[in-house]
């Protein structure tokens, strides 16, 4: 198959380029590179450097495709509240340039990477794909909105629309900005450098931790499952870790004893996101194969060889 990833020079778009690469199929990325970092890609993927609204660029990458991937977005959920209008633009503005885009060139399916931060805080446990959503950022409300773009533009032109919830995702190649960095890659660093760990609030939010090798098998699964258009899907584990456990974790995993600073303050963001996954089971048939101990030992193991 001939794919477009747009991000796909991002953390999980690299990942997913270079297995399908490996697999034989025709891979075509566009990124700015506002975050990514193309020199991760395998040669054989024709890479290029441009936004998602230039169109004339757009045009000429879609020409035979099979399916798009739409990964570009700004990703940080306490950023997106400092740069409200920028997150609309890529993220909303720039889903719309991308669909438009495809059904003036006919291209018949979308994987779109939304999130699980749609949920925002919710009642129950797990939250699951038919709650109504309540998203409590910028960055939430502009997946939200990607979402509905995605499956109302596509539905007249009969594009198979297909939008994935992520949870949250780790694994190599992850990157640690200083103002927003993730949870895992930000505590290994700081572990392996013998460095501590600030545990915010009392460490007892709860996350769905999803390896990125399991969310590539459910990025592949969604653009290659028949009669799957116009579905919205959760990605995660079901299993929810609080960041207590997984401190605990990394020590176990690490062998090392880490130091805990506490603060006070609370970051922001949901204190419980775990996806409930019987839709990803049923439509995809996907489940994750990586554990967080086993996910955490990949990545230890990758991280020391890079010291
Ligand atoms: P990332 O920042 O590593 O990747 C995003 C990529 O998009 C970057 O390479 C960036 O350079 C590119 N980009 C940004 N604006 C662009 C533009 N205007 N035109 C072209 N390229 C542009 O983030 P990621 O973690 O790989 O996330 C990929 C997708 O998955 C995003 O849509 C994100 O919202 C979604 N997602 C990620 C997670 C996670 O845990 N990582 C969870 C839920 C959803």
């Amino acid at each position: 198959m001939r794919f477009l990833i747009t991000g796909g020079a991002g953390f999980i778009g690299t990942a997913l380029a270079n297995y399908l690469i490996q697999q034989g199929h025709t891979v075509r990325v566009l990124d700015d590179l506002s975050a990514g970092h193309a020199e991760q890609l395998h040669p054989d993927i024709h890479f290029t450097r441009g936004d998602v609204e230039d169109k004339p660029k757009v045009w000429r990458l879609l020409n035979k495709v099979d399916c798009v991937y739409h990964l570009a977005a700004r990703v940080s959920v306490p950023e997106s509240g400092l740069y409200p209008r920028e997150y609309n633009k890529t993220n909303v503005s720039g889903t719309v340039a991308i669909m438009e885009a495809m059904r003036d060139a006919g291209v018949k399916r979308v994987v779109l990477a939304s999130s699980g931060a749609v949920y925002g805080e919710q009642a129950v446990a797990k939250v699951h794909e038919e709650l109504l959503p309540n998203p409590s950022s910028p960055y939430a409300v502009s997946k939200l909105a990607a979402e509905s773009y995605v499956h109302t533009i596509g539905a007249p032109w009969h594009i198979e629309t297909v939008c994935l919830r992520i949870f949250n995702a780790y694994g190599p190649n992850q990157a640690i900005p200083p103002i927003h960095a993730p949870v895992i890659p930000l505590f290994i660093r700081q572990v392996l450098g013998n460095g501590s760990v600030v545990i915010h609030a009392n460490g007892q939010q709860i996350r769905d931790y999803i390896y990125v090798d399991d969310v590539v098998m459910a990025l592949v699964a969604a653009a290659t499952t028949a009669g799957l258009s116009h579905q919205t899907i959760n990605i995660g584990t079901g299993i929810g870790t609080s960041l207590n456990q997984l401190v605990d974790l990394i020590e176990q995993v690490s062998k090392r004893k880490v130091q805990r600073l506490t603060t006070p303050t609370v970051l922001g963001g949901v204190s419980t996101l775990i996806a409930d996954t019987h839709r990803a089971e049923k439509l995809l048939n996907f489940n994750p194969k990586i554990s967080l101990a086993e996910g955490l030992a990949l990545l230890l193991q990758q991280r020391n060889l890079a010291l």
